[in-house]
């Protein structure tokens, strides 16, 4: 009898450590299943926020940034912060001319000659500012982008279609390249530009376009503008980026003007821009309405980046 109720006790035990163990298996594995989602959720490029127009309405600095694509956030960070030390730079040059000019009776021209240039460092400013926000938006937008260092002499906007992804292609290290190509980012953001289906071309894109990218590249760096960009015209001040400056721009070693092929629209055109306007745009393309009905059904512009 008193066999019988060890042995009794003795199942009790098996029993309940036999649970303790099933339980702790069950957490082990909803544990790994959490990890490995965690892992696929980070490599995961497919993944879109849900639709909204907050990029250029009612935009929250505050929501949640989930469009760069996870692997290159830390790069992407290093670059804003990289145009936030401009701002603060510039800010303080500007200051410190300005109580040059306060404090000193300095004589007309030189006095004059300072006034320029704080006018151009106003200027620049402005524009960091505004590419700051773009950064911020780029971030917090319904279309995932990714970071693509190429090894070549000039960047590209793609998109991915396998991804998903708009891929913004910049010159390795190159900070100025990267701001160029973050605008057309924005731009894509903004309807201003779209990609065709098939061959992953910018479609609308402008010489106003380049004009606004070289500009924000200018007032960051302006020397990977002044030294590093080939045209017919020179560059000294911000005001000397127009439109006939970019159609003068040339390839570094080819000498060929890149900015004279023919889905480069001379006039500043968008994806709402009507059809019978398409025809000044482009002036060396010829527009017949079946042509045209094609291209309009291959485009992907950032309402292809909701669902
Ligand atoms: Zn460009």
């Amino acid at each position: 009898m008193k066999i019988e109720k060890i042995k009794n006790y003795n199942q009790k035990i098996l029993v309940i450590l036999g649970t303790i163990t099933i339980i702790i298996g069950i957490v082990f594995i909803l544990k790994t299943i959490k990890e490995t989602e965690d892992v696929g959720e980070s490599l995961n490029v497919f993944a879109f926020r849900k639709p909204d127009s907050r990029y250029f309405k009612n935009y929250n600095p505050m929501s949640i940034r989930n469009s760069i694509v996870t692997r290159d956030l830390i790069k992407f960070q290093e670059y804003k912060d990289s145009v936030k030390g401009r701002l603060t730079k510039i800010t303080d040059n500007k200051k410190q001319l300005q109580r040059i000019i306060d404090r000193n009776k300095l004589q007309d021209t030189i006095k004059d000659k300072y006034e320029k240039r704080i006018n151009e460092y106003e200027k620049r400013i402005g524009i960091l500012e505004k590419t700051i926000i773009n950064f911020d938006i780029l971030e917090s937008s319904v279309c995932k982008f990714k970071l693509n260092p190429i090894d070549s002499s000039s960047g590209n906007l793609t998109y991915d279609q396998n991804e998903n992804v708009v891929s913004i292609n910049y010159i390795r290290n190159n900070i100025p390249n990267f701001v160029h190509e973050m605008t057309h980012a924005y731009q894509f953001l903004k309807g201003g530009i779209a990609f065709t289906k098939n061959s992953e071309k910018p479609f609308a894109i402008d010489l106003f376009d380049e004009v606004s990218a070289y500009k924000a590249q200018y007032a960051y760096d302006p020397i990977s503008v002044i030294k590093e960009i080939l045209s017919d015209s020179i560059v000294n001040n911000l005001i000397d980026i127009d439109t006939s400056w970019v159609r003068g721009i040339r390839d570094p070693i080819k000498k060929n003007h890149l900015y004279h092929k023919t889905h480069y629209a001379i006039k500043n055109i968008n994806i709402n821009t009507p059809v019978k306007e398409l025809d000044d745009a482009y002036p060396k393309i010829n527009y017949d309405s079946l042509k045209l009905k094609h291209l309009y059904m291959g485009i992907i512009t950032y309402e292809n980046c909701k669902r």
